[in-house]
């Protein structure tokens, strides 16, 4: 009688460590993996030969605006088509919840808010939402600064009072109870700019009494990035907190060639103070449009605008030429919107890549008409451009980059790792095929090489296709610190 559910015979496994891959069988039984190893014939009621292919744990996206597309999109193609089990949303300040009904949504708010079906005064009721409608993944949920900001304060041009950051504080811990991981920071825009400091140390006490981390898109990731690190670091060391530099770069022609001045300076953090950052592998970044950013771009491309959806997919010069009008121009008649920005070196997002702490987040923004390829392809680039075709690093690195060392920097417990009584979260890729296919003019297609994806057992990808089933969970908090503690 079989004693499994499923058995992967004979594949290349890669256990997330960054250990050398071995060869083996691999048993799923419930929503665990149950063994792994040399498994007798007919042990599995379900057998899957896999030789020649890699079993890894599933991806962790650990940068991502999912917020919103769990709930609306919940199958997450996206992501399940590149291996992605588990997301962390609520980046860069940004987070779908708590939001009053009637705030106001100032960019890049609007990136995850504005649908008025998936509004959530609270924190627990976004969480509950996502239990009664699961999706395809997982999902963890930082609270976002400028949401928090947004829902305290009148005007967001400049610092909050004593009386805001309180009531900051409040929704903050209200949403720590109900199980958010911790809190991201959005300091370069327009909603947190005015934020200084100390406003972050101030509710980052909330984090160190829950146990949360914190993550920043810093104030500049530009000529003075290095100022930013300082700021990103003393928030951690003043709250006694872990902190993760998100989407790691430094941005404008001038500034090419300057990780090597920041990557040295987050190894030198690093023995000092928890500490991680995340990267994804482009050298475009996207965002909301801002005029701001025309003079330091190389190029720019439209990928959403509200008075102008037509322009989704063009570039803002040409926009610009055919309107016989200048870029800064063309960009105020498109607001809002959205935008690709080519103003990264090769040679810096290489690097970023290559430093032994980076973690890979996608940054993919779902809801944009004409998105950044990061969205579908950012996981399947790293393990077929950067790893094989590059040789960047081993396969057995890029693997660990996206799942054991990711898992242990958010606390994600019994994920992240190919171990018996871990979750079955699997990705089972072609190591010799994986490649990402989005790009800039196609940025929808989905990657090339993923044969099979389970999450927490079921299997939710399979050869191109989503299966349909919805096995995600909500991960709280409080759960995951009860399972690491075990
Ligand atoms: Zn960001």
């Amino acid at each position: 009688m079989a004693r499994y559910d499923l058995v992967l015979r004979g594949g290349t496994l890669l256990d997330g460590t960054g250990a050398a891959a071995t060869t083996g069988d691999v048993a799923i039984a419930e929503n665990r993996i149950a063994a792994i190893g040399k498994l007798a014939p007919g042990s599995g009621a379900a057998e899957i030969d896999v030789a020649g292919l890699a079993v890894a744990p599933g991806f962790i996206d650990v940068h991502t605006h999912d917020d919103r597309a769990l709930l609306s999109d919940p199958s997450m193609a996206p992501k399940a088509s590149q291996g992605v089990t588990t997301v962390i949303v609520g980046n860069c300040g940004v987070s779908l919840a708590p939001m009053l009904p009637d705030m106001p949504l100032p960019p890049p708010l609007n990136l995850v808010g504005g649908d008025p079906r998936f509004r959530f005064r609270r924190f627990g009721a976004y969480l509950d939402a996502l239990d009664a409608a699961p999706a395809a993944v997982n999902s963890a949920a930082l609270i976002g600064h400028s949401t928090l900001r947004a829902g305290a304060m009148d005007r967001l041009d400049r610092p909050a009072s004593e009386r805001e950051i309180a009531a900051m504080r409040e929704r903050l811990a209200e949403a720590l109870d109900a199980g958010a991981i911790g809190l991201s920071s959005g300091l370069w825009y327009a909603p947190a700019h005015e934020a200084p400091k100390s406003e972050l140390v101030e509710l980052a006490h909330e984090l160190r009494k829950a146990g949360g981390i914190y993550t920043t898109h810093m104030r500049d990731e530009g000529d003075h990035v290095l100022d930013s690190l300082d700021e990103s670091f003393a928030v951690g060391s003043e709250a006694g907190i872990p902190v993760v530099i998100s989407h790691h770069k430094v941005i404008g022609t001038n500034n090419f060639g300057r990780t090597v001045e920041t990557l040295p300076k987050i190894a030198a953090a690093i023995t000092r103070q928890p500490l991680g950052l995340d990267a994804y592998p482009y050298i475009a970044s996207s965002t909301v449009l801002r005029a701001e950013n025309i003079a330091r771009a190389l190029k720019i491309l439209i990928t959403w605008s509200k008075p102008h959806p037509e322009a989704s997919g063009r570039e803002l010069a040409e926009i610009a030429r055919g309107w016989g009008v200048g870029q800064e121009q063309a960009a105020e008649r498109l607001q809002p919107a959205g935008a690709i920005y080519f103003m990264m070196s090769e040679e810096d997002v290489r690097r970023v890549l290559a430093f032994e702490h980076t973690m890979i987040g996608s940054d993919g923004l779902p809801h944009d008409r004409h998105p950044h390829p990061r969205l579908w392809g950012t996981f399947a680039r790293v393990l077929g451009h950067y790893c094989r075709e590059e040789k960047l690093f081993p396969l057995e690195e890029a693997v660990r980059r996206m799942t054991g060392l990711p898992a242990e920097r958010f606390g994600l417990a019994g994920r992240g790792l190919l171990a018996p009584g871990s979750y079955a979260d699997l990705c089972v890729f072609d190591p010799d095929g994986i490649i990402d296919r989005a790009s800039f003019a196609e940025p929808t297609t989905p990657a090339a090489g993923i044969h099979l994806v389970l999450v927490n057992g079921e299997t939710v990808w399979r050869e191109g296709s989503a299966t349909g089933a919805r096995p995600g969970r909500a991960l709280r908090r409080q759960q995951l610190q009860r399972e690491r503690r075990g």
